[in-house]
């Protein structure tokens, strides 16, 4: 998978190189490619920004730059290969797992990390008349800039990524991974030793059963979403529930 950002903060992005998605990168499973914004810019002072038409406070990015180093990336792309715009916003639609597991299908992300006020809006509807453009937010609170979030969609996305997590199969009992654990939560883990400060772990754990901890996992996830998140339980279907989840 290729992934560009365009960021007047390239260093901002350093953490691409280290853990699971620099890793990934060695590897060869990604293509990370940093782009200073301002390199796109003509005058002495490098400008990116300017006055909000309308007044009100804060500056707004203009839109020429991130036009010219919108079209010189995706310009450079391989042959038939188009991208998907990820364009990080408070006014986006949740990034959530199920977003990632698509995003991560995709053979190449493009992001425009943002600060100030945003992005002129014409830049996000002209590459939208042409191109898969995603308005995303990684929560309901501002941040100063883009990207923070883009270093959070990126993890998210890499890990999904064949080849990349040591185990396959890790993700697929994590929170929110489609399928058993879509709107659940991952309930708690243990490792040795067996007591530590007192406290033991749960029998189960130590009873080789293979159902029964799958059945305590699952209470377990239960329990926890109830207690943290019971808006998840709220938008399941009804069906998705067996009897033993009705009890809890
Ligand atoms: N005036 C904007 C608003 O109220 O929606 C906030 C702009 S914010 C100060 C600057 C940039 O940070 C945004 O354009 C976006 O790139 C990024 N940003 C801030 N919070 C974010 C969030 N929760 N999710 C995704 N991106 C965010």
């Amino acid at each position: 998978m290729r992934l560009d950002v365009v960021t007047i903060f390239p260093e901002y992005l350093e953490p691409l190189n280290v853990s699971l998605v620099g890793k990934a990168r060695a590897r060869g499973r990604l293509d990370v490619r940093v782009h200073d914004l301002r390199e796109w810019t003509h005058d002495k002072h490098n400008t990116v920004d300017d006055t909000p038409y309308g007044g009100g406070p804060g500056m707004v990015m203009k839109p020429e730059p991130w036009g010219e180093a919108l079209d010189a990336v995706i310009g450079s792309g391989a042959e038939g290969v188009r991208p998907t715009i990820v364009v990080p916003t408070p006014s986006g639609k949740p990034f959530t797992q199920e977003i990632a597991v698509e995003l991560a299908e995709k053979p190449w992300l493009v992001f425009t990390p943002a600060r100030y006020e945003g992005i002129d809006r014409r830049v996000i509807d002209e590459y939208g008349d042409h191109y898969d453009v995603r308005e995303l937010s990684i929560g309901d609170y501002v941040l100063a800039g883009g990207e923070a979030p883009v270093l959070v969609m990126v993890e998210a996305v890499a890990r999904l990524l064949p080849g990349v997590l040591g185990n396959a199969e890790s993700h697929r009992d994590d929170s929110f991974a489609p399928g058993a654990m879509a709107d659940l939560l991952e309930g708690p883990v243990y490792t040795k030793p067996p007591e530590w400060r007192g406290r033991g772990i749960p029998d189960v754990l130590l009873s080789g059963h293979h159902g029964k901890i799958a059945r305590w996992r699952r209470d377990e996830a239960f329990r926890r979403t109830t207690a943290n998140r019971p808006d998840l339980l709220e938008r399941t279907d009804p069906a998705a529930f067996d009897k033993k989840d009705r009890e809890m």
